[in-house]
């Protein structure tokens, strides 16, 4: 049994020429955290809002622990029960206070437990002193602090978050994402979270799942996502990243022992890296160097032919100088 099995989700919105989401499956299993990144439009905010019930799809089903999630027409309250939903524009009650925002949801709760969770969510969510404000009185980044502990307050089965951290404060960011997301895990919190920092979707996610008009590119656990993207699109998302005609590349740099199975490969800058002696795989001529704090990067050529971005630590590189490369051959990765 999967915990949330999602099947053949679309969704087209009735004044739009495109469906928003076109046939989405997959599932996702107790406690894990899932990222999902893809450019603005791609489907991700509706998507959420299927999975919780909140809109209609013209296809497909959600199932939460085997009960099917209903959409509005199926159901008078909308919205699952056991699914918080953090939206983008977070929604607070403007009329009542950070407190009463939060606890909302643990309103059957008793008092001691309302309390206890509470003072929890105040300090995991670093909004000391703010209890009693409106959240008129809130700035953006406070008011993204509110929501986040309103949809973690009663611990609910499934918790979607739209963009949960893209408003917060820079020098506060780092620190409450880890906060949040580490107290999450302790609880064994299944989520799903819309980010747009592919760092975060790397370090923070069990599988990141790669939207583009409506339909899931790629999902899979980070490392596959960075070292084996299904296409170009996808390893230029995350980070820098050499594209090469197959056949170019092992003509120029004489690399043999790899039989291509599509017509580009993929070739991250780090797996390069530059020796000294002919332990090397093939020669280069330095080009450029920019520096990047933690490490270099060297963009050299080869026979004239093709240009390499290599990602190093070693100093004392010039233009003009002639380099020995080697290449980590399993890093070779064929895309579309
Ligand atoms: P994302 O969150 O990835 O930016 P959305 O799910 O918000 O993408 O939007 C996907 C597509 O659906 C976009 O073309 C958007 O304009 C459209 N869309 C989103 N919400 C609505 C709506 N309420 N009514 C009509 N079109 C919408
Ligand atoms: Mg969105």
């Amino acid at each position: 049994m999967s915990f949330l099995k999602i099947s053949n989700l679309s969704k087209k919105y009735a004044n739009q020429p495109e469906s928003a989401v076109t046939n989405v499956s997959f599932e996702c299993n107790e406690g894990e955290f899932i990222a999902i990144v893809g450019e603005n439009g791609s489907g991700k905010s509706t998507l959420l809002k299927l999975i919780n019930g909140l809109i209609e799809p013209d296809q497909g089903s959600v199932f939460l622990e085997n009960k099917k999630v209903k959409g509005p027409s199926e159901n008078l309250v909308p919205g699952h029960p056991d699914i918080n939903l953090l939206f983008q524009e977070f929604n607070l009650f403007p009329k009542h206070t950070v407190k009463e925002n939060i606890t909302y949801q643990l309103r059957y709760f008793s008092k001691d437990a309302q309390d206890e969770r509470l003072n929890e969510l105040i300090k995991v969510c670093k909004l000391e002193g703010l209890e009693n404000k409106l959240p008129s009185e809130l700035s953006g980044g406070q008011h993204q602090r509110v929501a986040l502990a309103r949809a973690m307050s009663d611990r609910p089965k499934l918790l979607l978050m739209d963009e949960p951290f893209s408003n917060l404060d820079v020098m506060l960011k780092d620190q409450i994402k880890i906060q949040v997301l580490d107290h999450l895990r302790k609880e064994g919190q299944t989520l799903i979270f819309i980010t747009h920092d592919l760092g975060d979707a790397l370090s923070l996610a069990d599988r990141i799942m790669i939207m583009r008009a409506g339909q899931i590119v790629q999902l899979d656990v980070p490392e596959k996502i960075y070292e084996k993207p299904v296409d170009e699109y996808s390893a230029y998302l995350f980070g820098k990243v050499n594209i090469f005609d197959a056949e170019n590349f092992f003509q120029s740099t004489g690399i043999t022992g790899c039989k291509p199975t599509k017509s580009k490969i993929s070739i991250r800058p780090e797996h390069f890296s530059i020796t000294k002696d002919d332990k090397g795989d093939f020669k280069a001529t330095v080009e450029r160097i920019y520096y990047r704090g933690d490490s270099y990067e060297v963009v050299a050529t080869v026979k004239n032919e093709i240009t390499i971005r290599i990602n190093t630590r070693k100093k004392n590189i010039f233009p003009g100088n002639e380099i020995m490369v080697k290449l980590i051959k399993s890093k070779i990765h064929f895309v579309d």
